[in-house]
């Protein structure tokens, strides 16, 4: 067994809008070669001490510039190694046919989770539940069908145009009742505003599980004072390189620096990620 990170940003940034681009003003050239780059990207994880990585892309042509190229981009980065680089896409809310589209992307791009980005895609993700626009219950249909986590994002976002009201994960709730097969990840746990919302839900439902990326590893209990009995239903992941996101290893070290028994830790940075996002065939 090794470390998931849970939430990586690789993604095709060459389709970002110039103003969603210029937020991520630290970006060296390293980085973007790593996009590039899969191989020199993998080395980078080795040296983070990070065995896997989920790499958190998905749909968003409005508010980032994203568009459903980087569910193949994806794909294809993934290909270098399967086993560790865990490709995930996305999909528009308001997708005429999510059924089809949530197939293609599972069987035919080999994506392991579908990223649904609220406050970016400007929807709410229990629209569904008052007749809204789209097909939004087919779409949570289809992934519960292939066994596709969906990961939400929670929690505020500080990107131009960003409505942060889709981003309280109530909505989500509607979601875990309706699709109890459903594997939930509500990414970044609310943070900074919800954290006691996501925290209700990972404790209800058996289904949702709380991912505390972006929150500096240091600062943990201080948004989730019960991350320790929550343990069995917490996710890591750091949300590199997004904004003020140190690197991977500063990240790692400062979760294992945590004063967490070495069975809380082992779940969170390993044997949750694998429930969630299981290995497919042997290394
Ligand atoms: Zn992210």
């Amino acid at each position: 067994m090794g470390v998931t990170d849970c939430h990586v940003h690789i993604n095709p940034f060459w389709e970002m809008r110039p103003d969603a681009l210029a937020l991520l003003g630290h970006r060296d050239p390293a980085t973007a070669r790593f996009v590039r780059e899969p191989k020199a990207f993998l080395d980078y994880l080795d040296r983070s001490g990070i065995d896997r990585a989920v790499l958190v892309n998905y749909v968003a042509p409005e508010v980032i510039g994203y568009t459903e190229a980087t569910n193949t981009f994806a794909s294809e980065f993934a290909k270098a190694d399967p086993q560790r680089l865990l490709a995930t896409g996305g999909i528009r809310p308001d997708h005429p046919d999510p059924g089809s589209e949530v197939r293609r992307l599972s069987r035919e791009l080999g994506l392991r989770a579908i990223k649904l980005h609220p406050p970016h895609q400007l929807f709410r993700p229990n629209a569904y539940v008052e007749g809204g626009p789209g097909r939004l219950a087919e779409l949570y249909g289809a992934c519960e069908r292939e066994q596709l986590p969906v990961i939400f994002h929670t929690g505020t976002s500080i990107f131009p145009r960003a409505r942060d009201r889709f981003g309280d994960p109530m909505f989500v709730e509607d979601v875990a009742i309706d699709f109890p097969k459903l594997t939930i990840v509500l990414a970044h746990g609310g943070r900074p505003l919800w954290m006691t919302t996501a925290t209700f839900l990972a404790r209800r439902f058996p289904n949702v599980w709380l991912e505390v990326s972006s929150i500096p590893p240091a600062r943990l209990h201080d948004y989730f004072p019960a991350l320790e009995r929550l343990s069995e239903k917490v996710l890591f992941g750091t949300d590199w390189p997004g904004p003020a996101v140190p690197e991977l290893r500063a990240n790692f070290d400062a979760f294992r620096a945590l004063p967490l028994s070495a069975e809380v830790q082992r779940r969170v940075l390993e044997e949750n990620p694998l429930k969630v996002f299981p290995s497919r065939g042997s290394r």
